[in-house]
């Protein structure tokens, strides 16, 4: 039996129960070395068998996947985040379903929610936007045409830029071609969640200057909006005078 966990975006403790759990009992690890944080792994049993998938291909983790199935250990494959953003699993999935190998996937805390709680932000304000843009520059892998940068900035929504702080100057380009004004909040959020952590607020202006001036060109998203301002209106569910399934207005 194969599980994806999502390893959360680093601190050791901001992976699920559940995913902590299956990791005790694992007989095998395939870790995403780059970004999961190690010390995750001392959670494993000490005859755990470990392998860090950043110097492996594709083929080389299902090969120890399907050897593991074979004298039925438990096999645990640990992405960074939560696993369904950029994780690249669906790949391992769909050879998994060829092979006739069952899997099961636990969801992690992806390194969005990581960010804005460092920031202590929220993403969706009324009036300001209500709708969360997860995106990122196209790197080696292509993004499609019809989801450029410029054009997703073009609604305003709050947007999570993942895979992209080495991108800062172009990134701000496109941005405010799509019709952000160069003055708009923004962030920088360097390994969320880690000892490490780094959270500078900015501009979209400023953006790719402050993460020189901080050295950082990787291990970042970049969030850009108005939720990063301070304008917005208090939210209906919690006001005095609006009724709705579980309260009454105040009279
Ligand atoms: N599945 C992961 C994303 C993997 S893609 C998730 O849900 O978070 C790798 C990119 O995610 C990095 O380039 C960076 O943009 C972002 N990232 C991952 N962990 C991060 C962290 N702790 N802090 C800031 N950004 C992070």
């Amino acid at each position: 039996m194969v599980y994806f966990i999502g390893a959360g975006p680093g601190a050791v403790d901001l992976i699920t129960v559940r995913g902590k759990n299956i990791l005790e009992k694992a007989d095998i690890v395939i870790y995403a070395g780059s970004l999961v944080n190690p010390m995750l792994l001392e959670y494993t049993k000490k005859d755990c068998e470990i392998h860090n998938s950043a110097s492996m291909t594709l083929e080389q983790v299902i090969d120890v996947m399907e050897k593991g199935e074979a004298e039925n250990k438990l096999i645990v494959r640990l992405h960074t985040g939560d696993p369904s953003i950029y994780g690249a699993i669906r790949e391992q999935m769909d050879i998994l379903v060829e092979k006739g190998i069952e899997f099961t996937v636990v969801p992690g805390v992806s390194s969005f929610s990581g960010a804005a709680a460092a920031l202590k932000a929220e993403y969706t304000l009324p009036n300001v936007s209500q709708t969360v843009i997860l995106t990122r520059m196209e790197g080696r892998t292509p993004v499609p045409e019809k989801e450029e940068i410029s054009k997703l900035a073009s609604h305003q929504a709050s947007m999570a830029l993942f895979l992209s702080s080495g991108m800062l100057e172009e990134l701000s380009r496109r941005l405010v071609k799509g019709g952000y004004s160069e003055d708009t909040p923004a962030a920088i959020v360097y390994k969320a969640t880690w000892p490490d952590e780094k959270v500078i607020r900015t501009t979209i202006k400023n953006l790719s200057e402050d993460a020189k001036k901080n050295d950082i060109s990787k291990t970042a998203l970049i969030l850009v909006g108005g939720f990063l301002g301070n304008n917005y209106e208090r939210s209906k569910l919690y006001d005095p005078s609006f009724t709705h399934e579980f309260r009454e207005a105040e009279k």
